[in-house]
């Protein structure tokens, strides 16, 4: 039987350092050219040149807070203009934005809102990239739409950018802003161009969703701890998550939900090495990860409340009692391991120092318990792998590499999917334990 296969098409969404100067652009471009399934572009603004350089994203903040407010602003707004006639001249394109500018400028000075300041970096990098191209360009605008509180329509949003794509072959759609119902502007949280590309991939059912970014992928440790990790070649959504919980970052946190509907894969990329493969990101997956674990990740700065009862287990909604204390004075808590007659409850240190002796009150007087102890300056170590379910031995390596390091285990909780164990340590023990970790799973494991 013969399958008609309908043509591939891939959006493609390039960060902010890759599209930070003509050079970056020029790669790009031939990024773009060189798959001609690649149809949809979706560009952040203007990104860090150098370490010491400005986002435009930035500039424009500070512009708009000056101009809004009455003091000077034409400065920063010629540096902004800098940054793109740098771009457009360096590309010999022949493009004016003088119209646009005088439109910008008048806007802020009658205070048209900070998002719109913000969103104007993707725009006018958007009409760049069309013009470079030869796409059709489609403002944010007119297809990504929220509600008047700021969350985004999805299903509208999804319906017009599928209905408003079906015929235009290629085109250039800027990233992070969408309008609301009144036509003002209003952009996602920072980082938020991934999430456009995402809702952009949802709409046209892609084959593939693209993130260019500058690293080669995740990578399976923090390379502020762990010398050259390796990069993890194909990682599952709730992977992902997990490790983005526990503070990985690559990826805006609800870039993954849009295509996720869909089933559709994200490959993360580098636009300075486009050879190398990067991290694909999927639903599900019968390929093998090559080690046991997919990642490491961690956060410090967790504090524990232990608290004892004796036959505490036989008390119905003792639980439910605890956490009412903290629901009480609105902090969330991250875990909560438990014994027979102990339960700990971890929070963040930071959100529980000011209510600390309310909460040892509170819980006192729900529960009667038999003592009431904090342990603080922890840190919780997610050890995350979908390997780890077929693999008999995991928790044993990791609390053998971990007693080999010297390092004391404060609390073990393994969720129940097996996809991850969550190890506490000392705030001090957090580099070495990751490092312990790495080293039995990657440099040992073949
Ligand atoms: N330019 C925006 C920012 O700097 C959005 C993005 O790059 O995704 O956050």
């Amino acid at each position: 039987m013969y399958v008609r296969r309908m043509a591939v098409r891939k959006v493609v969404k390039f960060g902010g350092s890759s599209l930070a100067s003509a050079r970056q652009f020029r790669k790009v471009g031939d990024i773009i050219r060189a798959d001609k399934t690649r149809r949809y572009v979706i560009p952040s603004a203007p990104g860090k040149r150098n370490n010491k350089d400005t986002k435009v994203t930035d500039l424009l903040y500070e512009c708009y807070e000056a101009a809004s407010t009455g003091a000077s602003y034409k400065k920063i707004l010629n540096q902004i203009r800098e940054r793109y006639e740098e771009i457009i001249n360096g590309l010999d394109l022949n493009l004016n934005l003088d119209h646009e500018f005088a439109n910008i400028e008048e806007n802020f000075v009658k205070g048209a809102g900070r998002d719109y300041a913000a969103s104007r970096g993707e725009y006018l990098n958007g009409i760049v990239m069309a013009e470079y191209l030869g796409f059709e360009f489609i403002d944010a605008a007119e297809v990504i739409f929220f509600d008047e509180n700021g969350n985004l329509e999805a299903d509208n949003t999804n319906k017009e950018l599928a209905e408003r794509l079906e015929h235009v072959e290629r085109a250039v759609i800027p990233g992070f802003y969408g309008s609301k119902h009144d036509g003002t502007i209003k952009t996602f949280s920072r980082g938020g161009s991934d999430v456009t590309g995402s809702i952009v991939a949802r709409a046209i059912h892609a084959d593939l969703y693209e993130n260019w970014t500058d690293v080669s992928g995740f990578l399976v440790a923090d390379p502020r701890v762990v010398e050259n990790p390796e990069i993890i070649e194909t990682i599952t959504y709730k992977e992902l998550r997990e490790l983005a919980y526990m503070g990985a970052s690559v990826l805006h946190e609800d870039a993954i939900f849009p295509v996720r509907k869909e089933g559709i894969p994200i490959n993360i990329r580098n636009t300075n090495k486009p050879d190398d493969k990067g991290t694909l990101i999927v639903e599900s997956t019968c390929r093998k990860p090559r080690y046991t674990i997919t990642g490491i990740a961690g956060k410090k700065g967790f504090c524990a409340i232990n608290i004892e009862k004796a036959m505490m287990n036989s008390e119905v909604g003792f639980g439910r009692k605890v956490l009412g204390v903290f629901e009480k004075f609105g902090i969330s808590f991250e875990h909560m391991p438990s014994g027979i007659d102990t339960m700990t409850i971890m929070v963040h240190q930071s959100e529980f120092e000011e209510y600390e002796q309310s909460v040892i009150a509170g819980i006192h007087r729900a529960v009667e318990p038999d003592g009431v102890e904090l342990e603080s300056d922890l840190a919780l170590i997610a050890v995350v792998g979908r390997g780890m379910k077929a693999t008999r031995g995991t928790a044993g390596r990791i609390f053998s590499a971990l007693a080999h390091a010297r390092i004391n285990v404060k609390m073990i909780d393994q969720g129940s999917s097996e996809l991850n164990i969550i190890i506490g340590v000392k705030n001090n023990d957090f580099d070495q334990a990751i490092r312990a970790i790495y080293d039995i799973f990657v440099e040992t494991e073949v």
